[in-house]
């Protein structure tokens, strides 16, 4: 079978007589059909033409000070390196290396949801790195992973930090029906809407401690993701970096048809509102009777963490959804109810200590 040899993508891209680079490694598994689009998709970042200024909220979220093609390919960059298809996932080698040191400020909570994504998932994008970052925090041990590239030596990839950027692809980053212009592959909003997933998924390279990798929470009742764990529980996560740059797309599209846009639109909206603005917690109380419910939930928790078959699982959901809810009910009738504003977190990352 015909190997392709490892690509490494160089892209000039000249705005301000300086030049921006997105230098990112694909696997040699990747498909030439793929990877031809991802070469596309990061021409088309290098060359879009941001005529108008940034909101303030994008340039805040971004960390930028004005949104030019060389600030996002910086951005980029600096958070996705490697590609690797979905397909090699079975067969990923994970080289568990020596005991390592990192830094001592927590790991966050994952939280689990109450519900399964409804008929059979289709992967789009998952960023690997991150979570092997996390594993090796767990575990105190320097994580690595083999990439095949076939023709050169740099297939053993250490993880480091959040950063390391190790990004898998699936077959929903170009399935037809989740194309924003289904009747033309090729059209640049087809582009803009996988680039907006890639600079989602790069947010997970970012954050350190308790939010670490910008996790995503379970979105609250009343939510069209109700119960899944498809929210985030902040203002500048993945969710709020996509819906930006989406924004930003919108506005400033020169080439884009209006059903182009209306659906880049729809795209924009939902990151937008899988950003949980607000949280509701309970105030700190003495109720007898909140304490016993709060202390039944940890205790089902715990029990469904160990639950070893489906049947058993679904069962301890459905009895952990309805204690939350009588939590919330006590809770709101003795006036304990509060609301938290979503917090803007610190996106800085973290690394292993040598
Ligand atoms: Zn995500």
């Amino acid at each position: 079978m015909f190997k392709k040899a490892l690509i490494s993508i160089g892209l000039l891209a000249f705005s301000l007589g300086t030049q921006a680079e997105v230098k990112i490694t694909l696997s040699s598994k990747i498909k030439n059909a793929h990877e031809k689009a991802i070469k596309k998709d990061l021409k088309v970042l290098s060359e879009f033409k941001f005529s108008e200024e940034g909101s303030e909220d994008t340039l805040y979220y971004f960390g930028i000070e004005s949104l030019t093609n060389q600030d996002l390919e910086e951005w980029l960059d600096a958070r996705v390196n490697w590609i690797i298809p979905e397909t090699e996932m079975d067969k990923l080698k994970i080289v568990e290396g020596e005991a390592a040191t990192y830094p001592d400020n927590g790991v966050p909570v994952v939280e689990t949801p109450d519900l399964k994504p409804q008929g059979k998932g289709v992967v789009v994008m998952s960023n690997i790195g991150t979570a092997l970052y996390f594993a090796g925090k767990q575990s105190k041990k320097h994580m690595g992973l083999k990439i095949k590239t076939s023709m050169f030596n740099r297939d053993k990839v250490m993880i480091d930090s959040p950063r390391t950027g190790i990004i898998m692809i699936g077959e929903g980053l170009f399935m037809r029906r989740l194309q924003i212009n289904r009747q033309n592959d090729d059209s640049v909003a087809n582009s803009l809407g996988r680039l907006q997933t890639m600079f989602h998924e790069a947010r997970h390279s970012d954050g350190h401690g308790k939010h670490l990798g910008f996790f995503h929470a379970v979105c609250p009742e009343g939510h069209d993701y109700a119960g899944l764990n498809a929210c985030d529980r902040n203002m500048n996560g993945p969710y709020s970096i996509g819906a930006s740059l989406m924004k930003e797309f919108i506005k400033n599209c020169e080439e884009c048809t209006e059903g182009e846009t209306e659906v880049m639109k729809l795209v924009w909206i939902d990151s937008l509102n899988r950003v949980i603005k607000d949280t509701e917690t309970i105030a700190e109380n003495t109720n007898v009777e909140i304490k016993a419910l709060e202390v039944d939930i940890a205790l089902k928790e715990t029990v469904l963490s160990l639950a070893s078959t489906e049947a058993e699982r679904i069962k301890i959901t459905a009895e952990l959804v309805e204690l939350k809810k009588q939590l919330k009910e006590l809770a709101s009738k003795e006036g304990l109810l509060q609301v938290v504003p979503s917090p803007i977190l610190d996106p800085a990352p973290e690394s292993i200590i040598r």
